[in-house]
């Protein structure tokens, strides 16, 4: 088998270091939306100059560098093992030289192991075999603050009056963006997912925040929900950074998933301005990145 360990350190280095294009471009037009002079297009500006600068030296763009969470599609033929492996060599090479910061601590005796190793889901690596001759790796690095203002909710919520329906989601996805206040480093971008249990619901509401922000949603219904959520979560006036102003939201996602009659989950997965995900294709003995 091929090894992808140092295609896949470059695409750990891209992750952290630079924004995707369609999140700066979102970002870039949100400057605009805000008052010149205001503490709000003060800090989207100073997000910018930031971006720059870990772009052009190679370093994070944000001292957190988050959970390192991977998505594997592979063709038939290839280990999961090795793959796996190879995947841990890159995050403790991306972690010597500065791309991650050691982010993973053991919960009872509070030891970073100072690698970016852990347990079996540190890094987070999700494995599916796909049709084809193309290994894809998706890499997204998911902030702790951010990770913090996520949240469940089980309806109905009789307290916030969300019953089981598009209605109801709205209202416990806008309790949500206001409890969080700008902690979690807004201008966030909502990744929501409606059914599955409470794991699953989780897990979607993660791969959601895979799709580019100017993508739209296949299900119409899903389209026009996202959108009047974000116009929404935007009137709350919190801001970027919970400064005030016109920008608390870049865009939201918003997958359905199967659940059980007796459950109706809703579960917002909130990432931050430092909207970090990259992919990186292996076909024909070559990377390339995207
Ligand atoms: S929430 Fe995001 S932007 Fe804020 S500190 Fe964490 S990684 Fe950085």
């Amino acid at each position: 088998m091929q090894d992808l360990t140092e295609p896949i350190l470059e695409l750990i280095r891209l992750t952290s270091t630079d924004l995707p294009p369609d999140v700066e471009t979102a970002i870039r037009a949100a400057v605009e939306q805000e008052q010149p002079g205001s503490a709000a297009r003060g800090a989207l500006e100073t997000i910018l100059t930031n971006v720059e600068l870990s772009r052009q030296n190679s370093t994070p763009i944000c001292q957190d560098t988050g959970t390192p969470i991977f998505y594997v599609h592979f063709p038939a033929g290839w280990s999961i093992r090795q793959l796996r492996q190879q995947i841990e060599a890159a995050v403790v090479q991306a972690t010597k030289k500065s791309y991650l910061r050691p982010n993973s601590v053991n919960s009872l005796t509070d030891k970073n192991t100072g690698n970016n190793l852990g347990d079996s889901h540190f890094p987070t690596v999700h494995f599916e075999e796909v049709e084809g001759e193309t290994l894809t790796i998706d890499l997204m690095l998911k902030g702790g603050g951010c990770e913090n203002v996520g949240a469940q909710y089980s309806l109905p919520n009789t307290a916030l009056g969300a019953g089981r329906d598009l209605a109801g989601v709205r209202k416990v996805v806008l309790d949500a963006v206001h409890k969080a206040q700008g902690q979690g480093c807004a201008p966030g971008i909502l990744g929501v997912a409606i059914g599955g249990d409470r794991g699953s619901s989780y897990l979607g509401s993660k791969e959601t925040l895979l799709q580019r922000l100017d993508e739209a949603n296949s299900d119409p219904r899903l389209a026009a929900l996202e959108q009047r959520l974000t116009e929404e979560a935007n009137q709350l006036g919190i801001g970027p950074m919970g400064f005030g102003g016109k920008t608390t939201v870049l865009g939201t996602k918003i997958t359905s998933l199967h659940r059980l009659p007796a459950s109706f989950f809703v579960t917002i997965s909130y990432m931050c301005w430092a909207y970090r995900r990259r992919r990186m294709t292996w076909a024909d003995g070559a990377a390339s990145y995207a």
